[in-house]
């Protein structure tokens, strides 16, 4: 492998997701492998502008990769969304010498890693780091298999006491544009309806649901909300207005919040946060740049960035379907 970089600085930025440690790890052991010098940077781009880096090797990330959150810990940095910022955090890689850069984050942070890239010449490799699942480029993104099986497990417990009271549970799950985690959990723990940001489902259809749920003699009944979905105001509002057009139901809301983020990641996660580790990597050793690592039908592959992040991935509609068979 023929190298055209120097060094490496890893971050990883926005919203934690579980798998960002098995990426790092990757990142650190396989930068050590072929023999180049990594350097972590602190809680994202703030790191780099803050100048708060440490030089890691492959001992620096032992026992990290069964564990949730991030040791690089992350943040939300505005000042990077300005030149000026930006200017700063290249003066910052100049005097460690760091040429390249592997990110772990969402969307936003891709998109300015690839505006560092194109200001700065800073060869820059993004890793789809967030539970959202929201880049095109990837059938899943680091931490949302993990995700799942948390919010699952969550409702599954909030099944056994809505059965044990005969109660309506509203369970708000994240997801402020995309619905998969809605669709996914909603499919998985027997909803009766799911409410995703990106299909239209009435107030009117909702409450239909909930009477053909009651005459057909159920005895527990879950809806799954996405944060962003707009058939309420809110996820409360909503539960009011269940209550009053239907009197029958004792109306209870549980919003999973953080928790989703958290935890320790899935065998799946730790697998494809290696690969993608790794991947990024060996990209920058080939001279690649301004690429998103993911993976596709069981396969590691490349996006380039920009379809990356205005592709955004597309939910499955046809389980929306199914899960209306299922809940006959
Ligand atoms: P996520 O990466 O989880 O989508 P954010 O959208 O909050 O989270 O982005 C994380 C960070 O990435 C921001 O705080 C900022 O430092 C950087 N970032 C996001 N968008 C841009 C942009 N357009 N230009 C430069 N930096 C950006």
């Amino acid at each position: 492998m023929t190298s055209k970089i120097k060094k490496i600085g890893v971050l990883t930025s926005g919203g934690d997701s579980p798998g960002m440690n098995a990426a790092v790890r990757a990142v650190v052991r396989s930068a050590e492998f072929h023999k180049i010098d990594c350097f972590g940077i602190y809680k994202g781009y703030e790191g780099l502008i803050s100048d708060d880096i440490k030089k890691l090797n492959a001992r620096s990330v032992k026992n990290i990769v069964n564990k949730g959150g991030t040791i690089l810990k992350s943040a939300r940095c505005l000042d990077f969304k300005t030149s000026e910022g930006r200017l700063k955090a290249k003066q910052t890689l100049d005097k460690y010498e760091i040429d390249s850069l592997v990110v772990i984050g969402g969307n936003g942070s891709l998109e300015g890693g690839k505006i560092f890239e194109e200001e700065h010449g800073i060869k820059f490799v993004g890793i789809p780091g967030t539970i959202d699942n929201d880049l095109a480029g990837t059938r899943c993104s680091l931490g949302y298999d993990t995700a799942l099986n948390t919010a699952t497990e969550a409702i599954d417990k909030i099944r056994d006491t809505a059965i044990s009271h005969h109660r309506l549970f509203l369970v708000e799950v994240m997801g402020r544009d995309a619905g998969f985690i809605a669709l996914n959990t909603g499919l998985a723990i027997g909803a009766q309806e799911i409410l995703i940001p990106e299909v239209n489902m009435s107030s009117e259809n909702l409450i239909n649901s909930l009477k053909r749920s009651k005459s057909a003699g159920k005895t527990s009944t879950i809806v799954v909300v996405a944060e962003g979905d707009k058939t309420g105001d809110s996820v409360f509002q909503l539960a009011n207005m269940i209550e009053e057009k239907l009197p029958k139901y004792e109306v209870r809301v549980s919003v999973l919040g953080h928790m989703q983020r958290g935890g320790s990641p899935s065998c799946f996660d730790r697998v494809i946060g290696t690969q993608m580790g790794i991947t990024a990597v060996e990209s920058l050793l080939n001279g690649e740049s301004r690429v998103m690592i993911g993976i596709q039908n069981g396969k590691i592959n490349k996006t380039d960035l920009s379809k990356a992040i205005k592709g955004k991935s597309k939910i499955n509609k046809e389980l929306l379907r199914m899960s209306k068979i299922m809940n006959t």
